[in-house]
C-alpha cells in the first residue's frame, strides 16, 4: 500500500538517509528499529509526506505522492494516514471526546456525527471517563489512548507510530500497543511503528532495520 525507492534525505551536512527502499503491504504491521540517529523518524516523515525527500520517490497504492504540491500531501495525510507520536500531541482546548472526533470533523463530517464516533472509540479503548477531561487532565496512557483513537478513527490505511509507547511504563505501553494493533488489525490499516522495545518489534510481522540511512528488511515470520 505504501512504498519507497532509494530515498536520500540530508540536513546540512549531516545524510540522515542514504538510499532507503522498502514496501508495506496493506494492513500490515512492520516495526522500524534502529539505533539513535539511524534515521527512522525521517524515514517516517519522508514516507508520510511531511519531509520531501532530496531523491528517491515514495509511491500510495502505487501513485507518486513525494512530488504532490502541499496541499494534496497535506490533504493525503487527512484521508488516508493517521499519526500517534511519542507525547500524544491533543489539542489543550479540546475534551478527549473532541479530539477524538477532530480528524473527522476537518473531513466534513458534522459534529454530532463525528461526537457520535469519537464515542464509540472512547469505549473501545476503555476510556470513556475521560470523555470530558482535557488532555493535560489524562494520565500518559491514558491520553496515548485518546491518541490512537484520534489516528484510527477516520480509517486510514496507514498509520505513523513514531516511539508511541516510549513515554509509558511498561504496563501502560503495553495496553496502548496492544489497542493500537487491534485496532489496525480490525480496520486492515497497515501500521509503521517506531520502537525500541524489542517485544514490542517482536509482535510485529515484520521488523524493519534502519542503520546509518540505510533499510535492511527482513521477514520475521512471526505474525500476531
Ligand atoms: P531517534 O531514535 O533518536 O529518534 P532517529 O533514528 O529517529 O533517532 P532521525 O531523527 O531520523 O533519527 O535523525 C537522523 C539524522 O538526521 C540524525 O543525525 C539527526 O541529527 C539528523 N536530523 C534529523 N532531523 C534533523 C533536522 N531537522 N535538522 C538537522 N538534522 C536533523
Ligand atoms: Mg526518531
Amino acid at each position: 500500500v505504501l512504498g519507497a525507492t532509494n530515498l536520500s534525505k540530508s540536513f546540512n551536512l549531516t545524510a540522515a538517509l542514504r538510499g532507503a527502499t522498502l514496501s508495506i503491504s496493506e494492513g500490515e504491521i512492520a516495526a522500524i528499529v534502529g539505533p539513535s540517529g539511524s534515521g527512522k523518524s525521517t524515514l517516517m516523515h519522508c514516507l508520510a509526506g511531511i519531509l520531501t525527500p532530496d531523491s528517491g520517490e515514495v509511491l500510495f497504492r502505487g501513485r507518486r505522492v513525494d512530488d504532490l504540491s502541499e496541499t494534496k500531501r497535506t490533504q493525503l495525510r487527512r484521508d488516508q494516514y493517521g499519526f500517534v507520536f511519542q507525547y500524544s500531541q491533543l489539542v489543550e482546548e479540546l475534551t478527549a471526546r473532541e479530539n477524538i472526533a477532530l480528524p473527522l470533523v476537518l473531513r466534513g463530517k458534522s459534529r454530532r456525527r463525528a461526537l457520535m464516533e469519537a464515542d464509540r472509540w472512547l469505549q473501545r479503548l476503555g476510556i470513556d471517563s475521560c470523555s470530558e477531561r482535557r488532555p493535560s487532565q489524562l494520565s500518559g496512557g491514558q491520553g496515548q489512548r485518546v491518541a490512537v483513537a484520534r489516528a484510527m478513527i477516520s480509517r486510514p490505511a496507514v498509520v505513523f507510530a513514531d516511539e508511541p509507547t516510549g513515554s509509558l511504563d511498561t504496563a501502560a505501553g503495553e495496553l496502548v500497543l496492544s489497542l493500537l494493533i487491534e485496532s489496525a488489525r480490525r480496520h486492515k490499516a497497515a501500521i509503521l511503528l517506531v520502537t525500541h522495545d524489542q517485544t514490542v518489534a517482536a509482535r510485529a510481522d515484520r521488523v524493519i532495520n534502519v542503520q546509518d540511512g540505510i533499510v535492511e528488511d527482513r521477514v520475521m515470520g512471526r505474525p500476531l
